[in-house]
């Protein structure tokens, strides 16, 4: 199989002024195609080419048959291609996301029972991506055993579900440097709560309808699309 990087759903400034047209350039036209470049060599050299992008992701990090730097290859770059194609489809411009004013049920109970109420939801979503040490992700997850939302943070390009199979992705926030720094320099506690005006809770709650909360993992597509 032959990893693609997908196209933006929208314009490069369609996020503007929270996410910015250059930051979007860089992270999607220079990141995310070096994780799609170098995710189709390790691919290559592990023979893996019949395995979905989740499959690779499900079963690599506790592979110890396959040898070490490989194996952190098709984690990294696998992880950057599904991680990064995930945060794109959970954006939408502003105008958009303002529609919404929040996910529709079941999604939107499911949250206030969890964390309190929405505003809370964000306030612990915020503080758990400003902790996070170094390069990751903040998530949103589906606990497919105790059938609850959780927050939790992975680092580098980790995917929840590499390290538990029952933590099924919901939405996603990057908080690496490169998703930020051009236009919030060091401050990534402005960005994540500038973040909120373009998150697409359409798509989120599409998507935790389709995947986790039918006890799935969402499946990006090997061109990083997501249906
Ligand atoms: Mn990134």
């Amino acid at each position: 199989m032959k990893f693609t990087l997908p196209e933006l759903n929208y314009a490069y400034d369609a996020l503007s002024p929270h996410v910015d047209s250059k930051t979007m350039h860089e992270h999607h036209d220079f990141h995310h195609k070096a994780y799609v470049d170098n995710l189709n060599t390790f691919v290559e050299e592990a023979g893996r080419r019949d395995e979905s992008l989740v499959e690779i992701l499900a079963k690599t990090i506790h592979d110890s048959s396959i040898c070490e730097n490989t194996r952190h290859g098709l984690i990294n770059n696998g992880g950057g291609h599904y991680n990064h194609s995930f945060f794109w489809h959970i954006m939408c411009e502003e105008s958009c996301a303002k529609e919404m004013q929040g996910p529709p049920e079941p999604l939107s109970g499911m949250i206030a029972s969890a964390f309190g109420s929405m505003d809370n939801f964000k306030k612990e979503f915020n503080s758990s991506a400003f902790k996070v040490f170094g390069s990751g992700w903040a998530w949103l997850v589906y606990d497919a055993s105790s059938k609850k939302l959780e927050i939790t943070t992975t680092p580098n390009q980790d995917t929840p579900f590499s390290h538990n199979r029952e933590k099924l992705p919901v939405m996603c926030l990057d908080v690496w440097e490169h998703a930020y720094y051009l236009q919030y320099k060091h401050d990534r506690k402005k960005y994540t709560e500038c973040w909120w005006n373009v998150v697409d809770w359409k798509s989120i709650s599409c998507l935790f309808d389709k995947y986790a909360h039918k006890g799935k993992i969402v499946n990006v597509n090997a061109d990083g699309t997501i249906d």
